[in-house]
């Protein structure tokens, strides 16, 4: 049996419709931007392996980092012990997050992370004896596939089977150009008519919707008006964080500060799963008692995991280099000018870019859904041309890790101009 063969026998991919999607490509090396299939097929990968990639594939540094801790000390459990890493970890992210963060939680992924955010905005007012039990989320957000981030989210792709069985979520407009006010008096009345606990929203990029944007000053008032109603904010940056928008998270570019911080994907460099939900003292605070119950009862088996810590310190350590700081600028720069080419295009609505992150949304004559035909005509032309993008409908976004190449760059935005021909 072909690898392939064994694959479609035992394996259920995520995201994947098996009886009408193509057989999965087997990848057998990556390096840097690169990545190669069992047959030595050359493929650029554009969008970071879903956005958790920056420093390159097989990267030498973390992997030595981890090889260092594995054979120092691999695993120890977290409940009761502690270790140098995790310690560390929370040092390194004390230098860099606002400074209203005080506490880090440890957990596997980004939904994890989440899931932990919003049981503890839930609790928090548990622990305080104020019935509060409604989650405020943006239209079209994603927050992840477990059933809290499930309920936070708004594409319906992913969650219409599910409807009815969730915690209390009332969803606001995005704060768009131009719609602000809409979003600002959404907010005002939600707030008025539900006894909301917190707002969970990813700070000015909705990924999954299709790196959808919004201003800063727009988040930061939505913020301020939770804070006047002792909402609670939870500003999920499991996509924008490590230096995705240019800073190294969404929320540096927001006068306002967040309650919780949601961190993921390439918080290891894209190596070993892990997340973090890091807090305010006076969220702790309200947990902090005699009394047991008012106590956390939420863990993870592998939480803290020191070869993943290890991999998050080496992580940081190449983000904050200034080599790997040029790489961002150098990204953004060239991402506004093939921006302002495309974006004259007869067949382009709009175009939008931050820091690393670049769209383009398609003109098409249907309504575009997530998985539609003219998403699959683009996708599987990128893949044909040895570049891996994953359309989101009509929008196609780059997402790169931060060492592309120039000539890499050239060669996504050459055959994204074809697609767009093609279409
Ligand atoms: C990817 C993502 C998640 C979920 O993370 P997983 O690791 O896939 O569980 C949550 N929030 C945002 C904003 C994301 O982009």
């Amino acid at each position: 049996m072909t690898l392939t063969e064994k694959d479609s026998q035992y394996l259920w991919h995520p995201y994947t419709q098996h009886k009408t999607s193509q057989a999965p490509i087997t990848i057998s090396k990556g390096e840097g931007a690169l990545l190669w299939d069992e047959n030595g097929k050359e493929y650029i990968d554009a969008i970071a392996s879903w956005w958790v990639n920056p420093f390159g594939h097989s990267n030498k540094f973390i992997a030595d980092a981890i090889y260092k801790q594995l054979t120092t000390l691999e695993h120890v459990l977290f409940g009761g012990f502690t270790h140098e890493p995790a310690i560390k970890v929370a040092e390194r992210l004390m230098e860099i997050l606002p400074k209203n963060q005080q506490k880090i939680f440890f957990s596997d992924n980004g939904s994890t992370a989440v899931e932990v955010a919003i049981k503890v905005a839930l609790q928090y007012f548990f622990n305080k004896n104020e019935k509060r039990t409604t989650i405020i989320a943006f239209e079209n957000a994603f927050h992840g596939d477990t059933f809290a981030a499930m309920a936070a989210s708004g594409i319906s792709f992913y969650t219409q089977a599910f409807q009815g069985m969730f915690i209390d979520v009332v969803r606001i407009p995005v704060p768009l150009k131009g719609k602000e006010q809409e979003s600002f008096d959404a907010l005002n009345n939600v707030i008025e008519n539900y006894n909301c606990a917190g707002f969970i929203f990813e700070p000015l990029v909705q990924g999954a919707a299709g790196m959808v944007m919004y201003e800063p000053e727009a988040l930061a008032k939505l913020i301020k008006i939770c804070r006047e109603n002792k909402v609670l904010t939870i500003a999920d940056e499991v996509m924008t964080g490590f230096g995705k928008t240019g800073k190294t998270f969404a929320m540096d570019y927001v006068s306002e500060n967040p309650d919780m911080i949601c961190l993921s994907k390439a918080l290891t460099g894209g190596t070993i799963p892990m997340a973090i939900t890091t807090f305010t003292q006076e969220i702790f605070d309200a947990f902090y008692d005699d009394d047991i119950n008012k106590a956390l009862f939420h863990g993870h088996t592998f939480t803290a995991n020191p070869t993943g810590c290890a991999a998050a310190l080496a992580s940081m350590d190449l983000l904050q280099t200034g080599e790997m700081q040029a790489n961002i600028e150098r990204i953004n720069a060239s991402h506004l000018i093939f921006q302002k080419k495309i974006e004259k295009h007869s067949k382009v609505i709009t175009a939008r870019t931050l820091g690393v992150i670049f769209a383009v949304e398609i003109k098409s004559d249907s309504e575009e859904s997530y998985y539609g035909s003219m998403r699959n005509k683009l996708y599987n032309f990128f893949i044909e041309k040895g570049v891996i993008l994953r359309p989101v409908g009509n929008i196609v976004y780059i997402l790169p890790p931060y060492i592309m190449t120039n000539e890499q760059l050239q060669k996504v935005y050459q055959t994204i101009e074809e697609a767009i021909e093609m279409v």
